[in-house]
């Protein structure tokens, strides 16, 4: 299994599943070409792809599908209000494939388990991926982290966490009013890096081996003030096992083999 995180920040989120049969995107949250560019830096390419996964309708996780889909025909894998939703937004219609949220399926070899999470959207999800040689959680785009997100990503070998933004630096931020503020810190908003880091807490396992930190907010937080925050809590709590690693929406990430 190869997992590369091709970018994740507040403004694009897009990551790549390799395993013996199947190539999956995880969102398309950026343009159709840094996509290509991104796939092509770790020598492949959109045209081989088996399906996209999507969370859910925000442009950070969709804006590349149109142009993505609209010459290769790649199958999307979502929920119904998520399709009628990203198909409103970006004024396409897409080849998609249906799952019920908390359902599971099998897209290839890979074992795909999804679940609610508290977000602004349609009807967001979570996703763990299980591959035969390990598991892969995703839990981005959450306001606050449910018992069942909880019990669901429990098995991950590789989790990627929100860590969207530092509680001052929102605070103190002059350039979003007061109402998208509270958007942000609400129940169906985005984890901050100190919630992050008590997610972790409450998910660590022996078999968890890496933890990416995502969905940084450029403008509220710092890799360092994420990677603090959480790398701190992982080692009081002796999980020195655990490699914590931030990500980046200029950049993809390097890519993890299991
Ligand atoms: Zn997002
Ligand atoms: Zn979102």
């Amino acid at each position: 299994m190869r997992f590369t995180i091709l970018g994740s920040g507040s403004g694009g989120n897009c990551a790549y599943l390799e395993t013996d049969d199947t190539r999956l995107l995880i969102d398309a949250g950026f343009s159709a070409k840094q996509i290509r560019q991104r796939l092509a830096s770790i020598e492949r390419s959109p045209e081989t792809l088996h399906g996209i996964l999507l969370t859910h309708e925000h442009s950070d996780h969709i804006q590349g599908l149109a142009v993505l889909c609209a010459r290769l025909q790649i199958p999307i894998y979502c929920n119904r209000l998520t399709q009628d939703a990203t198909e409103h937004a970006l004024g396409a219609r897409f080849d998609c494939r249906i799952f019920q949220t908390g359902g599971a399926f099998d897209l290839g070899d890979v074992h795909v388990e999804t679940f609610s999470v508290p977000h602004d959207a349609q009807d967001p999800v979570g996703f763990l991926l299980r591959t035969a040689a390990g598991n892969i959680g995703f839990l981005t785009d959450l306001g606050h982290a449910t018992r069942l997100v909880l019990e669901r990503v429990r098995p991950a070998n590789v989790l990627v966490l929100e860590t969207n933004h530092d509680e001052h630096l929102l605070q103190e931020d002059t350039k979003r009013p007061w109402s998208v503020k509270q958007r942000i810190l609400s129940r169906h908003g985005h984890l901050s890096n100190d919630a992050a880091a008590a997610v972790a807490e409450q998910v660590m396992s022996a078999e968890l081996r890496q933890l990416y930190l995502g969905h940084l907010s450029r403008d509220c937080n710092r890799p360092e003030l994420a990677h603090r925050a959480v790398a701190t809590r992982v080692q009081q709590i002796g999980a020195t096992h655990v490699r914590v690693e931030t990500t980046s929406q200029e950049h993809r990430s390097p890519t993890f083999e299991l």
